[in-house]
């Protein structure tokens, strides 16, 4: 055996995994394809909202809450400024089901929060051009994360820890064996106990059983220049995310002390045949659709956007994600299909990679997540 357990990606969730699993003592051998903390997947372009009142589901609430200590935990052990509280903005017409979810989420959990008016928003945060069905609700656990910075924060102290860390070192197959999985890289075999498959858009590569169940797409991001810089400051413009006519979109304030980002809510337009063909022009259209978002909801922001460029995410058909053993092979554990929402998590995701890699099991509530709601157990 190499190692107890091996990953698969050290990107968003490999490199949390791999800091918990070496942490709680295992001994692990980490792959990724391209360097450490890179861009060109589901964690670039700088910043990453954390927020805790949630959309998507009031189920994820002590997880978030989980994740938050955790994010403290690994900026105390690696010394690094990770995550920075500036409240969080959500916008929308209070009607919509991801505004119910959000209200569930503060109800069911108690969650420290505020309810401003279109009255009230328009004074305290003139920067947005509110709708007249439009209200905001401020999520006070909400801010931003630095993505790349944490992927190499973790790693890193993984590799304090004890892990085997191989950088540029793609994982081309694996093999189930009778006692533990062969993992092919290059003209070597490495043999783990377990393997946590955690390699993002290229996931489908090592779970295509899973193919019509999941898709890979392309995500842009914009960043603009305010017309005056004190109103999108940390203070006077926390990170949002609005909902305005059936579209939806995020944004974060000035963080490098002059661009704000902007990014849209993907749909299944934006699917891509495959994550090694990401295109990383952006197109006329998409950059008219800012230009247009931002003359009628920020105009104090110059609608040409300094920067773009673009991401890419793995989807899953109901947008929550796999998290759990094999339905056929017990050593190989997903952890993957974060379907656009998966940054803030992370840390807790590698822990729970990391107790279903070490014990089988996990206390956190996962059951939503199971790979069977796709592919039975003892299906395959
Ligand atoms: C533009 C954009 C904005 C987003 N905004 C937010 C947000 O504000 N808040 C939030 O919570 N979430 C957000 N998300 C979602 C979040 O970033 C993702 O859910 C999360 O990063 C997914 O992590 P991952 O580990 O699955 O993928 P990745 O971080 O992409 O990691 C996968 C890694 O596996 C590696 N890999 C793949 N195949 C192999 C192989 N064969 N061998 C070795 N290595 C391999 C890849 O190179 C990569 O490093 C956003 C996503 C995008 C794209």
């Amino acid at each position: 055996m190499d190692a107890d357990i091996g990953i698969i990606g050290l990107g968003t969730m490999g490199s949390m995994a791999a800091w918990q699993l070496a942490k709680s003592g295992a001994s692990v051998i980490g792959f990724e394809q391209f360097g450490i903390g890179h861009d060109r997947s589901a964690a670039g372009g700088e910043s990453r909202i954390f927020r805790t009142a949630y959309k998507e589901g009031s189920n994820y609430v002590p997880l978030l809450k989980d994740a938050y200590k955790l994010w403290r935990e690994l900026e105390e052990e690696s010394g690094n400024s990770l995550l920075t509280l500036t409240n969080g903005l959500i916008i929308g017409n209070p009607d919509t089901a991801e505004m119910k979810n959000v209200f569930k989420s503060i109800q069911d959990y108690d969650l420290d929060h505020e309810i401003l008016s279109r009255e009230e928003a328009l004074i305290r945060y003139p920067q947005h051009g509110l709708q007249p069905d439009e209200q905001i609700i401020i999520d006070k656990l909400s801010g931003y994360l630095r993505p790349q910075l944490s992927i190499v924060s973790a790693v890193q102290r993984a590799r304090e820890l004890g892990a085997e860390i191989h950088s540029h070192t793609a994982v081309d197959h694996l093999k189930s064996e009778k006692d533990g999985v062969s993992l092919y890289v290059g003209d070597r075999v490495f043999k783990v106990g377990k393997v946590l498959i955690t390699a993002g858009p290229w996931a489908v590569n090592f779970m295509r059983e899973f193919a019509e169940f999941m898709d890979v797409r392309r995500l842009v991001n914009a960043w603009f220049l305010p017309r005056k810089s004190e109103k999108f400051n940390e203070k006077n413009f926390p990170v949002f995310t609005r909902e305005s006519e059936g579209f939806y979109y995020y944004g974060f304030p000035a963080v490098d002390g002059n661009m704000v980002k902007i990014g849209m809510f993907t749909t299944e337009k934006s699917r891509i045949s495959s994550p090694d063909s990401l295109e990383r022009e952006i197109r006329m259209e998409e950059l008219a659709a800012f230009t247009e978002l931002i003359d009628k909801d920020l105009p104090d922001l110059y609608p040409d956007p300094s920067r773009v460029n673009s991401y890419m995410e793995i989807y899953t058909a109901d947008r929550h994600p796999i998290v759990g053993k094999s339905p056929g092979h017990d050593p190989i554990i997903y952890l993957t299909g974060f379907s656009g929402h998966g940054f803030k998590l992370a840390p807790v995701m590698g822990k729970i990679g990391a107790e279903l890699a070490m014990n089988g099991v996990t206390d956190y509530h996962i059951e939503p997540f199971s790979p069977a709601r796709f592919i039975k157990e003892g299906s395959l």
